[in-house]
């Protein structure tokens, strides 16, 4: 990998840089679409590739499962399998470790699950899953952590930090022998709950082995914590991390949380929010989301947003038509997926242009005051920037409120 910062906001955390990976360059900082079984729900590679997008994420553990290592070797990789020629990033599939929980144990050696096709025993250790990743020939691969819920406390969140560290070195050792590390790039995940101490634990020991990964990703939060200590965990990481290597905060998708990420000092995230709510009929954008599913749309010959160069919006497309066929046809999923992925695209797009041209701070000003008018700014984001120095608040009489702040139309 290549790695390059090009710009630094002169007031905040937030950067630039350029990541130049096997299938080509990735400007960060970026939104991963989530592809977790080789395929963007609702997309075909080729629109997705036409939207912009240069990084997307697929699943290990599930593509391990289906279609399995044989075909993917067989033919040459996921690239080739899903036929995507731009750069993939897989998850290791630790997180499946709490998303599935009922069906996992971990002991030591790796994680004790049951086969959801044929109820077999499978152990899915720290080596096999950096081979998996490897015959799926991912550009980034992700460590296998031991994941615990973040509302998890207690002992086990002391555990499952301790032995990320040891599994991080035995993933290190099976992708150091494979010879793979020019075109496939190990990723770290910090682990620690809610714990500052932990957190700085792991982040001590997961630096000192620098030589040995590309890059870092924060594990283990977007599990429904507190936003307060959700970005000061963030900021933590954040700022503890080498400023040559990437970092990636894992889970991270509504607007509001990844601009807030980016000032921090974040590059990468993900989440399966904008194309989950696509396919339930909304709508997102700068002015908040919208949900086509309400009979409000019915008759509206708008478009979702004028500005909006989506294929959806820019065809003009009207919202009558939009809630028509919303959560119906598969085109309204196709429809509301291309334009949500454009709106993450254009919310990262225009922090990366912000950042260089040294008006990041308005930039997130002029953003949280469409975003959430008047209807109030989460408390949490505004103590966040604050934290970098921008006071979402200067200037004007803006309504803050504790949790996530405005109440959308999205229910
Ligand atoms: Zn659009």
């Amino acid at each position: 990998m290549e790695f390059e910062v090009i710009a630094q906001c002169h007031t905040t955390n937030a950067r630039v840089c350029r990541m130049k990976l096997a299938h080509g360059i990735t400007m960060l900082p970026t939104f991963m679409p989530v592809a977790t079984q080789a395929a963007i729900k609702g997309l075909t590679p080729q629109q997705v590739e036409s939207l912009g997008i240069t990084l997307i994420l697929n699943n290990a553990y599930h593509l391990n499962l289906r279609p399995g290592t044989k075909v993917l070797d067989g033919v040459g990789g996921a690239h080739a399998f899903q036929g995507w020629h731009r750069n993939i990033l897989t998850d290791s599939g630790g997180f499946q470790f709490v998303s599935l929980d009922k069906f996992a144990s971990i002991t030591e050696e790796g994680a004790l699950f049951s086969c959801p096709f044929t109820g077999h025993p499978t152990m899915l250790t720290p080596e096999e899953s950096i081979s998996i990743q490897h015959s799926i020939g991912a550009d980034i691969i992700m460590q296998l952590d031991d994941v615990v819920s973040s509302l998890t406390v207690g002992p086990r969140v002391d555990e499952a930090m301790e032995r990320s560290i040891r599994w991080l070195d035995r993933c290190i050792e099976q992708h150091e022998r494979s010879g793979r590390q020019d075109r496939q790039n190990l990723f770290a995940i910090i682990q620690g709950g809610l714990d500052p101490t932990l957190r700085d634990k792991c982040l001590d020991a997961m630096v000192e082995r620098g030589d040995h990964v590309a890059g870092y990703a924060i594990g283990g939060l977007s599990g429904g914590e507190e936003k307060d200590l959700f970005w000061r965990i963030i900021k933590q990481c954040a700022d503890k991390l080498p400023i040559d290597r990437p970092r990636y905060s894992m889970g991270v998708g509504f607007a509001e949380d990844l601009l807030v990420c980016v000032a921090l000092g974040i590059d990468m995230a993900d989440c399966v929010f904008p194309t989950r709510t696509a396919r339930f009929g909304v709508a997102l954008t700068f002015k908040g989301p919208l949900n086509l599913r309400l009979k409000k749309h019915a008759k509206s010959m708008d478009r979702i947003d004028d500005n909006c160069p989506c294929p959806t919006c820019s065809t003009g497309t009207p919202r009558a038509m939009l809630h028509h066929i919303v959560t119906i046809e598969t085109a309204g999923a196709h429809a509301l997926t291309q334009h949500n992925l454009v709106f993450q695209a254009q919310v990262m797009g225009g922090a990366r242009d912000a950042i260089v041209e040294g008006r990041f701070p308005e930039y997130l000003r002029t953003f949280f005051k469409n975003y959430f008018g008047d209807q109030g700014y989460p408390e949490w984001c505004v103590n966040a920037l604050r934290s970098v120095g921008v006071d979402l608040l200067q200037g004007g009489n803006v309504l803050v409120i504790p949790g996530r702040g405005a109440k959308w139309d999205v229910a």
